[in-house]
C-alpha cells in the first residue's frame, strides 16, 4: 500500500522514457536562445519595398543600418498601424531594439534613397559601422561558444568518464556488460568449485531457461529472479555466469552502483533500458552485482529528497520485475552480502523470491577450488594441495585465486621455472599480513618486547585446551603488524564459553608476557584488547553467556535501532561491571600461566630474538607435546 503510493508520487514519469533530460537540456537551450534573440534582436524581417511604403505613410521613428543590414523603428503611429501585421509581443517585448529589419538591396542608390526618405519623412537615420555589428556577432559566437562548452562539460561529468562526446547521449542508458555465447570466455559449472548446494539450486534456473516448456504446461510459474547472498569473492559472480554459460543464454551483468547517478532519474530509466535491452534478447541473464546499492529498505520517515533517488531505481526495479511475465524468459540473478538490509519489497514472492546461499569455502571446496586454479599453474612435486587447503581457513574462493597468482608471480620473480611450496607459503603470508618490511626500523629493546609478546601468546595458547594451538610466530614486520602468530583454529560453527575464555585468555597473553618479564606493558597490545574486549561484550549482551544477565540477547539482526540502547542505564552498567571482569579474570590468568612457564617463556623469547620465525615444532621442544589430542588441522592467523 505504501508502496504503491510512493511510487505514483515518483517525479519521474517512465512514460517520457530517457530522454526527458534531453527535454531539459532543450527547453534550458530555448529560453536561452530567446533571452540573445530578445535583447539583439532587430524584429521582424521586412523588404525594402515595405519600407518604403512605411517611410511614405511616416510610419518610422528612425532607422539605422550597415551598410547590408537596415533596422527600422516604429513610432506610434506605425505600431497601431501594423498591429495585425506585428505579433503584439512584438511591440512590448521589443522595446530596446528594433521592430523591423531588412536587407539592403546592393548599390550606393538605395542608400542615398533611404537618407532622401529620412530627410523628407523626418525620421533619423543612422550608420551603424560595420565592426559594432561584427563585434555583436563576435559577442554572440562566444556566447554559444560558451555555452557548448559548459553543456560538454556537464554532460561529461553526468555521463560518468569514458568515451567522447557521444557519451552525453547514453545517461539514462544502462551500462550492462553483456556476454553472448560465443563471444569471449564462457564459464561452465566445472569451473565453479565447491558450491555444490547453491549448483543444484541454480541448476534449476539453468533448466528454466533451456525448456521452459516442461515447467509451463504443468502450469508451473517459472521464478523471475534469485538473490545469491554470500561474502565477496565466494564465486557469486562466476556462479551467475556460469548459469548464463550452461544454459547458452546471454549474461548482462552489472552492479547496483552502476545505477546510481548524481540526476534524480538517471537510475530509473536505466533499469528501463536493462530490461529494454534484455527482452529483445530474450531468454536472457541480468546479473546485478552487489544490489544493496539501489535495493536497500526504503525508509519509513519522511526524508527531504536525500534518497529519492534510490528509492525511484528500485521503485522502477520493483514494477520492470512485476511487468515482465513469468514465461517472458529474463531472469534476474542478484548478489549481496547483506540480504538482511534488502527491501523486504525485493523479497517478495515473484520477485527475488529465492535465495541461495553462498559461503565460505570449507577445506574440502578449497582443496576444490584450489585445484582449479592450479590448472595453469606450473608448479613443482612439493605443491600439495591438501596441505595448501589446511594454511587457507577463511580464504575465499578470489583468495585463493589470488594466492595462486601471487605465488607465481614470487616464483618469477626468484627466476624459477616452476612454482614451488615455499612460493605458495609466502604468498600466503604476503596475502594475510601484507609485505614483509625487513627494514622496517625496530631497536633491540623494542624487538625483545615484541618477541615477548609472541611468545606469550604462543604458550598460553598452547597451555589452555580451548585456545587454538599456535603453528608458526614470527616477529618480522608485515603489513601493519609487528610481529605475528599463526593458529590452528576449529572450523567450528558454535563456540562454547571455555573456548572463548580461553581464546580471550591467549589475545591477552603478549601483554602479559610483557608484564611478567619487563613488569611494564606497551601499546603493542592494542589490537588484541580490541579483540577481546569485543568477544566480552558479545558474550554479555549478544550471546547471553553472562549468569548475571541471564539468557538475554539484545542483538538486532535488522540493524534498525542504531541509536537508542535497548537496555537501561542500569543494565548497561552491569554489563559494562561484567565485561569488566571477564577481561580481568582471562588477563590474570594469562599472567599466572605465564609465571609458571617463566623460564620457558625466556628460552622461546631467546629463540625467536634468534632466529625471528619458530615453528611448532620448536613449541614442542620447549613446551612438551600437548596433553590433549590435536583436532582440526586449520590454521587462523592472528595479527599481533
Ligand atoms: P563474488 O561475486 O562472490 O564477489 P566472484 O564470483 O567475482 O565473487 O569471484 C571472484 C574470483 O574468485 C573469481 O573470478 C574466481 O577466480 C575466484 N573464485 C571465487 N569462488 C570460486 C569458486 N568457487 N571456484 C573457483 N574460483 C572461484
Ligand atoms: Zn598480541
Amino acid at each position: 500500500m505504501a508502496e504503491e503510493q510512493r511510487r505514483s508520487q515518483s517525479p519521474v514519469d517512465p512514460k517520457k522514457g530517457m530522454n526527458f533530460y534531453w527535454i531539459y537540456a532543450l527547453i534550458a537551450t530555448i529560453l536561452i536562445g530567446m533571452f540573445l534573440f530578445n535583447s539583439g534582436s532587430d524584429g521582424k524581417a521586412t523588404d525594402y519595398y515595405k519600407f518604403k511604403q512605411y517611410a511614405e505613410k511616416g510610419f518610422i521613428e528612425k532607422l539605422e543600418y550597415d551598410g547590408v543590414k537596415a533596422i527600422i523603428y516604429l513610432n506610434k503611429t506605425g505600431k497601431d498601424s501594423l498591429a495585425t501585421l506585428l505579433p503584439p509581443q512584438g511591440f512590448q517585448g521589443f522595446s530596446k531594439s528594433a521592430d523591423l529589419w531588412f536587407n539592403i538591396p546592393p548599390g550606393e542608390d538605395y542608400i542615398k534613397e533611404i537618407n532622401s526618405y529620412g530627410e523628407s519623412k523626418g525620421f533619423t537615420v543612422a550608420y551603424l559601422p560595420p565592426n559594432e555589428a561584427a563585434q555583436s556577432l563576435i559577442y554572440w559566437i562566444i556566447a554559444i561558444g560558451i555555452m557548448i562548452v559548459a553543456w560538454v562539460f556537464i554532460m561529461r561529468r553526468v555521463g560518468g568518464g569514458g568515451g567522447p562526446g557521444g557519451q552525453i547521449f547514453n545517461i539514462g542508458k544502462s551500462k550492462a556488460q553483456l556476454f553472448e555465447k560465443g563471444k569471449g570466455t564462457q564459464i561452465t559449472f566445472n569451473d565453479v568449485a565447491g558450491l555444490e548446494g547453491a549448483k543444484q539450486e541454480v541448476q534449476e534456473i539453468v533448466d528454466f531457461l533451456k525448456h521452459p516448456k516442461k515447467y509451463t504446461e504443468l502450469g508451473a510459474k517459472i521464478p523471475k529472479g534469485a538473490l545469491l547472498v554470500g561474502p565477496p569473492g565466494t564465486g557469486k559472480t562466476m556462479l551467475a555466469k556460469a548459469v548464463a554459460g550452461e544454459a547458452q543464454v546471454p549474461f548482462f551483468s552489472l552492479s547496483g552502483s552502476d545505477f546510481v547517478e548524481m540526476f534524480v532519474g538517471v537510475g530509473a530509466s536505466r533499469v528501463r533500458d536493462l530490461f529494454r535491452q534484455a527482452k529483445e534478447k530474450a531468454p536472457a541473464i541480468i546479473f546485478i552485482d552487489e544490489i544493496d546499492a539501489i535495493g536497500r529498505a526504503r525508509s519509513k520517515s519522511v526524508n527531504f529528497g536525500s534518497n529519492d533517488e534510490r528509492e525511484n531505481t528500485l521503485n522502477q526495479l520493483l514494477t520492470e520485475m512485476d511487468g515482465f511475465g513469468t514465461n517472458s524468459g529474463i531472469i534476474i540473478l542478484a548478489a549481496t552480502n547483506r540480504a538482511d538490509i534488502l527491501d523486504n519489497a525485493l523479497l517478495r514472492a515473484g520477485r527475488f523470491d529465492r535465495q541461495i546461499y553462498v559461503d565460505m569455502p570449507d577445506l574440502n571446496e578449497r582443496v576444490e577450488i584450489f585445484k582449479v586454479h592450479l590448472k595453469n599453474v606450473k608448479k613443482d612435486d612439493t605443491v600439495d594441495v591438501d596441505f595448501l587447503a589446511r594454511q587457507t581457513p577463511g580464504f575465499s574462493g578470489a583468495d585463493i585465486a589470488n594466492i595462486c597468482n601471487e605465488a607465481a608471480l614470487i616464483a618469477a620473480r626468484k627466476n624459477k621455472a616452476t612454482v614451488g611450496r615455499e612460493d605458495f607459503l609466502d604468498a600466503v603470508d604476503r596475502i594475510i599480513g601484507g609485505l614483509e618490511k625487513k627494514n622496517k626500523i625496530i631497536t633491540q629493546e623494542e624487538k625483545a618486547t615484541i618477541a615477548y609478546h609472541e611468545s606469550g601468546h604462543a604458550i598460553v595458547s598452547w597451555l589452555l585446551e580451548h585456545a587454538s594451538p599456535l603453528v608458526k610466530v614470527t616477529i618480522v614486520p608485515r603489513g601493519r603488524s609487528l610481529g605475528a602468530a599463526w593458529y590452528l583454529p576449529e572450523e567450528r560453527q558454535i563456540t562454547t564459553t571455555e573456548q572463548i575464555l580461553d581464546e580471550m585468555c591467549a589475545a591477552l597473553g603478549g601483554r602479559a608476557a610483557e608484564e611478567v618479564a619487563f613488569g611494564k606493558i606497551s601499546t603493542g597490545a592494542l589490537s588484541d584488547l580490541e579483540k577481546v574486549t569485543k568477544q566480552a561484550y558479545a558474550m554479555v549482551s549478544v550471546y547471553g553467556l553472562n549468569k548475571k544477565l541471564g539468557n538475554i540477547s539484545y542483538y538486532d539482526s535488522r540493524g534498525e535501532n542504531q541509536f537508542t540502547k535497548p537496555y537501561s542505564e542500569e543494565t548497561a552498567r552491569v554489563i559494562d561491571e561484567e565485561v569488566g571482569k571477564i577481561i580481568e579474570k582471562a588477563y590474570e590468568k594469562a599472567k599466572d600461566l605465564l609465571t609458571k612457564n617463566k623460564e620457558k617463556l625466556d628460552t622461546l623469547a631467546q629463540k625467536l630474538l634468534d632466529r625471528e620465525v619458530i615453528f611448532k615444532d620448536d613449541l614442542v621442544e620447549v613446551l612438551g607435546d600437548r596433553p590433549w589430542s590435536e583436532r582440526s588441522p586449520e590454521i587462523k592467523v592472528s595479527a599481533s
